[in-house]
């Protein structure tokens, strides 16, 4: 199987995994041009996976649907994906093609937003990325903590599929929280040298991400001290430090 991030708009990923005849799994494709490029006359796509209801994740849908109809189309239940024939939900197992995959759910960034494990890969829409997560506008901390714990859990070659190019600005935060981690230091320097390249950062892996994610490492002291020194005052729980650090970066700039 071929795994291509197809760049849309400014900083998307449109995630294609092809089979050896060519036919294709697309996922979150929020503009369906340079999917429909990508896959030339290719034979009609397995299936389209969608992770939330944002319009640069589905956007494309119904002008794939109109090229190949037909398509099934899984996503969450929520009345904001009408574009979707199979609702998926927790625990969900789905055969596509040669492939399976598991539905988690995934609340905090929006909450119907699910994501897709399985082939040694994690589509995971706008819930983790590269050094960083998801803005939090439909969860609370305590739900998006969970949700990325779940994510942190699983296993540590995991090729971590994510929907946008936010590495950099990400290293510029996790650097903020935590300078001396040595595994950090050389993630951010391997990001910066693909970006140099022109080659996506991505996919990511999720002993990477454990490592070097600042959203990950809650529970760790050097991250905890950060947090409290931001918040100036002690914190409780791990989603509490976790609250603080999206917060931070909420406001945060990178140094010029
Ligand atoms: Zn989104
Ligand atoms: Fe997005």
């Amino acid at each position: 199987m071929e795994l291509l991030p197809i760049p849309a708009f400014d900083d998307n990923y449109i995630w294609l995994l092809r089979d050896p005849t060519g036919r294709a799994l697309v996922v979150d494709p929020g503009d369906a041009t340079p999917v429909l490029e990508a896959l030339g006359d290719s034979p009609p796509p397995h299936a389209i996976l969608v992770t939330h209801h944002h319009g640069d994740h589905i956007g494309g849908v119904e002008a794939l649907l109109r090229r190949w109809p037909g398509t099934p189309v899984h996503a969450p239940q929520d009345a904001r994906i009408p574009v979707a024939s199979q609702r998926v939900a927790e625990g969900d197992s789905l055969a596509i093609g040669p492939w399976r995959f598991h539905v988690l759910a995934v609340p905090g960034h929006t909450r119907s937003h699910v994501a897709y494990h399985g082939e040694g890969l994690l589509f995971c829409g706008d819930t983790l990325f590269s050094l960083g997560c998801g803005r939090m506008f439909e969860g609370t901390p305590a739900q998006m903590h969970a949700s990325l714990m779940r994510l942190a859990a699983l296993p540590g070659d995991l090729r971590i599929c994510c929907a946008h190019e936010y590495t950099l600005a990400n290293a510029a935060f996790a650097l903020a929280v935590e300078p001396d981690n040595p595994a950090l230091l050389a993630c951010s320097a391997n990001a910066r040298a693909l970006r140099a390249d022109g080659r996506p950062s991505l996919p990511t892996r999720m002993a990477d991400e454990r490592a070097c994610n600042p959203f990950l490492r809650c529970a760790e002291p050097a991250v905890r001290a950060a947090a409290q020194a931001r918040a100036g005052r002690p914190l409780v729980g791990d989603a509490e430090v976790f609250g603080v650090l999206r917060e931070w970066k909420n406001a945060f700039r990178p140094p010029a």
